[in-house]
C-alpha cells in the first residue's frame, strides 16, 4: 500500500472544475441514467463477483444516495453501509451499540465535514487503533483545499477523492474506488 496514491496522475482521484460546480443535486436519483454495463470483466477471470463491505460516513443525504445508487450498479462492491457522522462511523467500526453485529468494512469512505465528529477526528481515532488502522480509508473531500488540509496532517488515509456533483462524475468515482479495491485485494490478507 502506498501513501502517495493521490499524487499519481493515474491514481484513484478525480478532479472537477469546482468553479463550475453546484452542490445542488438536480433531478435526484430517480432521474439518473441507467447506462451501466450489464457485465464487467473480473480481474481474476472468475465468474463470481467479489464482495466487499463498504462503510460510507456521509452526512449529506444527496451524496449518500448518489453513492448508494452508483454502487448498486457496480458488480463488485455490493454492501454499502451508510452512517451520518463520525460518532456513528466509529460505533460501526467498533461494533458498539446498535452496530454490535456490523461487519468489518473492507473500505471506509469518509466525508470530511460531518456533524458531531468530523472526518479528521475519525482519521485520528483510526490512526490510534492498531486494528482499525488496517482498514483502508478513502477520504471524500469537497475541494482541493480540503485535500491539502488532509495531506498536511498526514493521516493514514489511502486515497483522496474530490467529491463530484453529478451522476456521471459519481460513476467515475465508483469506478476509481473499484480499481482501488482491486489494488487492496491483491495485497496479502492478514486474516
Ligand atoms: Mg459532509
Amino acid at each position: 500500500m502506498t501513501d502517495d496514491t493521490h499524487n499519481r496522475s493515474d491514481g484513484p482521484r478525480i478532479d472537477t472544475d469546482r468553479a463550475d460546480c453546484d452542490r445542488t443535486v438536480t433531478g435526484g436519483p430517480a432521474g439518473w441514467p441507467d447506462d451501466w454495463p450489464d457485465e464487467r470483466p473480473l480481474p481474476d477471470g472468475g465468474s463470481e463477483a467479489a464482495s466487499a463491505d463498504i462503510l460510507l460516513a456521509e452526512d449529506n443525504p444527496n451524496d449518500a444516495e448518489m453513492t448508494r445508487r452508483a454502487f448498486e450498479k457496480g458488480k463488485f462492491l455490493n454492501e454499502l453501509h451508510v452512517v451520518g457522522d463520525g460518532v456513528e462511523a466509529l460505533a460501526f467500526l467498533r461494533q458498539e451499540g446498535e452496530y454490535a453485529d456490523a461487519p468489518r468494512p473492507n473500505i471506509v469512505l469518509l466525508d470530511l465535514e460531518m456533524p458531531r465528529m468530523d472526518g479528521m477526528e475519525v482519521l485520528e481515532e483510526l490512526d490510534a487503533d492498531d486494528d482499525l488502522a488496517q482498514i483502508p480509508v478513502v477520504v471524500l473531500t469537497s475541494s482541493e483545499a480540503e485535500r491539502d488540509v488532509v495531506e498536511s496532517y498526514k493521516h493514514n488515509a489511502n486515497a483522496y477523492l474530490t467529491k463530484p456533483v453529478g451522476y456521471r462524475e459519481f460513476q467515475e468515482i465508483v469506478r476509481q474506488i473499484e480499481e482501488f479495491w482491486f489494488d487492496v485485494v491483491k495485497l496479502p490478507s492478514e486474516e
